[in-house]
């Protein structure tokens, strides 16, 4: 088996030079379900592209070989590293997790010495798994964009959505193991094996388990991962007053954590739609109302409409267009506090037009009686 290939083991894996083991790790593990032959029968390139990812994290998982790898550009067995030598156990070569030929007693999920999928993965991640025990993760956080409109905005809803997040695997409770450990065979149940490198012995962890001693069935239902990637149609209470660019929490609907630990939480950044009539800005709304000539001159009281319904708006006696008027506290509520916002009105006169030979002699008639000149300071003021 070629321990040197042409592609390049952090672009196969997809991962950065300066990835983590758990990057590394994780990258690994979404590859190899993706490429794994068992999924992919028949299929001699993705068999081709599963062994190359092996090896790649063979190498890539192993500190010493990493190195090797990032100081020569290939990693090969036949330099000493030290203490790394062969694998023990499986007589995979330089790959640890070769999963031919895997016999390991009484896993439920193990039928003969098959090389299945679960083989691989209770074999592989069986000691890891045991490792990541101790590291219980809380589940990651979820976005989710939310576009609703003005009123639901306003008054709060409760709307209906569909997500897709990590759930703890209903199987093995989130654990990715079924079934009760067993000892491991290759280093019986001890953790650790022999090496030899030249007349010196070392005892080294075991590398079938990890160094725990046990080997675990991996959960044929989720893959070993303890979470299953499911959708489901969740209620979210959104509450009044939310404005465009506003997250509202979720608890508890983020990915799943890993054995056992919490999970994390879904954000909703919500995207509030115009209204045709109520501009929003803040917690203010701002409204443009038409009144006649005779309104705006002479005061009346007007149907405005608020977020309430109606409310009456008394028009002071000579108003000009564009006077804005304010209704306390018939904004937007606080979507902390409930303080409502304000209402400005903003007058808006309409003229009548001059169609009616009537309306054309009260507007002659209203230019003598009023003759003030509106722009008689507009030169001064502009100062040309
Ligand atoms: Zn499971
Ligand atoms: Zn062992």
């Amino acid at each position: 088996m070629a321990s040197t290939t042409k592609t390049d083991y952090y672009e196969l894996l997809g991962v950065s030079r300066k990835a983590t083991a758990k990057d590394i790790r994780a990258a690994f593990r979404k590859l190899a379900r993706k490429y794994h032959p068992d999924l992919n029968p028949g299929d001699k390139a993705a068999e081709e592209k599963f062994k190359q990812l092996q090896e790649a994290y063979d190498v890539l998982s192993d500190a010493k070989k990493r190195q090797m790898y990032d100081q020569y550009g290939f990693y090969s067995e036949n330099v000493p590293t030290g203490d790394h030598g062969p694998s023990a156990g499986g007589g995979a070569g330089n790959v640890n997790f070769d999963f031919s030929g895997f016999d390991f007693g009484g896993g439920s999920g193990a039928t003969g010495g098959g090389s299945s999928f679960r083989d691989l993965f209770s074999q592989f991640f069986g000691g890891r798994g045991a490792r990541v025990e101790e590291e219980a993760e809380e589940g990651g956080s979820l976005e989710y964009q939310l576009e609703i409109d003005f009123w639901d905005a306003v008054r709060g809803a409760v709307k209906k959505l569909q997500i897709t997040r990590l759930d703890v695997c209903e199987t093995c409770h989130g654990t990715g193991a079924v079934g009760t450990p067993q000892v491991c065979p290759t280093c019986n149940g001890s953790g650790t094996i022999q090496q030899a490198a030249g007349k010196m012995r070392f005892n080294v962890p075991c590398t079938r388990c990890g160094g725990t001693g046990k080997l675990r069935t991996a959960c044929k239902t989720c893959g070993g991962e303890g979470r299953m990637r499911r959708t489901e149609t969740i209620d979210v209470r959104i509450p009044a007053g939310v404005a465009s660019g506003g997250r509202v929490r979720v608890p508890g609907k983020g990915n799943a954590g890993t054995m056992g630990a919490p999970a994390g939480d879904l954000y909703l950044l919500v995207e509030v739609k115009p209204h045709p009539f109520f501009e929003r800005r803040g917690n203010d709304l701002y409204t443009k109302v038409p009144v006649t000539v005779s309104e705006a001159t002479l005061g009346a009281k007007v149907d405005v409409p608020t977020i309430d319904g109606r409310s009456i708006v008394r028009i002071p006696p000579g108003t000009n267009s564009g006077r804005t008027l304010r209704l306390r506290e018939k904004g937007v509520p606080n979507v902390r506090n409930g303080t409502r916002g304000d209402q400005y009105v903003e007058i808006q006169v309409v003229v009548p037009q001059p169609t009616d030979e009537r309306v054309r002699n009260i507007m002659k008639e209203l230019e003598e009686v009023a003759p003030d000149d509106p722009r008689k300071d507009l030169f001064s003021k502009a100062g040309v």
